[in-house]
């Protein structure tokens, strides 16, 4: 994977948010304070901006640039958290060298270690009923994917559906995090907007894969 394809990936991030920005912020609005929607649209729109502004010559370079925009122009809680998990992936792969393209595997080490500032920062467990819950599963089945030598269409087939996977068994949860867990009880019954975006995030990696030649 190299800068064109990150850059197709976060261009279909923005693309699937703008789509779902009404049903991300139902779900906000059942929850929290129904600004997710208008939250990401923003954040991965000035992403998409600063790309085309600035193209940045890694892959690393490219994920620390989005990470960056994201902390910066996304108010609430997912801004500096999923800011925080691009800007991490983006850290360690730079860590590797800076090559201009990298591998399934450092794609892999790399979003886990995204997940891991994800975690770092905000605290919550699988099970807390937040966008961990569909990250965790997707990033363990990406790695299953190359411990077993899958080929990268088969990885990202695994990593979305588990996302997806992920958000939708949000629903039952009871939110012990972020604005949801103010509400106690009565957060079960609905699907955890940032685990639905996240599942978006994850489903644009195969979209740009499939874009690829
Ligand atoms: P805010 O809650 O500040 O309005 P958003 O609506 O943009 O911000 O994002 C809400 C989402 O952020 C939640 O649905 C949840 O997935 C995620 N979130 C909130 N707090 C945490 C946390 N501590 N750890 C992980 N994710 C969190
Ligand atoms: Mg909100």
């Amino acid at each position: 994977m190299d800068t064109a394809f990150l850059t197709r990936w976060v261009a279909g991030i923005a693309e699937a948010v703008r789509a779902e920005r009404d049903r991300l912020t139902e779900l906000d609005a059942a929850i929290g304070d129904a600004d997710h929607g208008a939250n990401l649209d923003r954040g991965f729109g000035a992403a998409v901006q600063a790309l085309s502004d600035d193209p940045p010559a890694t892959p690393g370079a490219l994920l620390r640039l989005v990470g960056g925009t994201l902390i910066s122009r996304v108010g609430g809680a997912s801004g500096p958290l999923y800011g925080t998990a691009f800007r991490e992936a983006g850290r360690s792969l730079g860590s590797s060298g800076e090559a201009p393209e990298v591998s399934l595997a450092d794609l892999a080490r790399a979003l886990r270690a995204g997940l891991d500032g994800v975690t770092r920062l905000g605290s919550a467990a699988e099970g807390d009923k937040t966008m961990v819950d569909a990250f965790a599963p997707a990033v363990r089945a990406l790695e299953t994917a190359v411990g077993a030598g899958a080929g990268e269409r088969e990885a990202f087939e695994a990593a979305a559906s588990a996302a997806l996977a992920g958000a939708e068994a949000t629903v039952p949860m009871v939110a012990r995090k972020g604005r949801a867990s103010y509400l106690g009880p009565r957060s079960a019954g609905h699907e955890d907007p940032g685990a639905a975006s996240c599942a978006l995030i994850f489903a644009a990696l195969r979209t740009a894969d499939q874009g690829h030649g």
